[in-house]
């Protein structure tokens, strides 16, 4: 991989192979396959950040399922309080149905709260989060996601879907801000 990605103004260096990725995707894959053996669970991605590692998962599943693509924005304060605005909505019933959520990171948890939040006003089976990554340091609501693929420090990441104002999604490892 090369040894600095610059995007826009930012220098990043290598933080996340893109082979660890995969081996922690198998992994992951292999519990929830068992978990939700004979359930045909939905899992829903949500868009952008999270397309990279969506495809991946689902590919490292090998029980019946289905896909589901969202997107959301959220819209951070100068403080605490932000909205989280549904850009483009589930198109499915949810009822009844095992939803594993598929997102890219979770940083202070706003995103993820509020959404489960709405997704549960719906009254699926049961609602699991599989996030690539989590920033423990960063948390600032209830979330606890079933499936984690890597703990990280409260640094800026891009790479492996994640952007830096619109450009690094596309590089296969995950790299993280470089500190002159
Ligand atoms: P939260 O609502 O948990 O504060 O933020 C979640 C969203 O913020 C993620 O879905 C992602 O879009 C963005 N985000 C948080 N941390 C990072 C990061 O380190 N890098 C990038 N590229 N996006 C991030
Ligand atoms: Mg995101």
């Amino acid at each position: 991989m090369p040894t600095l990605v610059k995007l826009h103004d930012l220098t990043f260096k290598p933080f996340i192979s893109a082979t660890e990725i995969e081996k922690r995707t198998i992994e992951i894959g292999k519990e929830i396959s068992n978990k939700f053996a004979g359930e045909k669970p939905l899992f829903i991605a949500i868009l952008n950040g999270a397309f990279v590692f969506a495809a991946d998962l689902v590919r490292a599943c090998n029980i019946p399922s289905e896909i589901a693509f969202i997107k959301l924005t959220s819209y951070h304060g100068l403080e605490s309080s932000g909205t989280v605005k549904t850009i483009i909505g589930l198109d499915i019933n949810i009822e009844n149905r095992h939803i594993v959520i598929i997102e890219d990171i979770v940083d202070s948890g706003r995103t993820m709260h509020h959404f489960i939040n709405d997704l549960k006003q719906k009254k699926p089976a049961s609602i699991s989060l599989a996030t690539l990554l989590i920033k423990p340091g960063a948390l600032q609501f209830p979330i606890k996601p079933e499936y984690i693929g890597f703990e990280i420090p409260t640094k800026f990441v891009i790479g492996y879907g994640l952007d830096y104002d619109g450009l690094g999604r596309n590089y296969a490892d995950i790299y993280h801000l470089k500190e002159n």
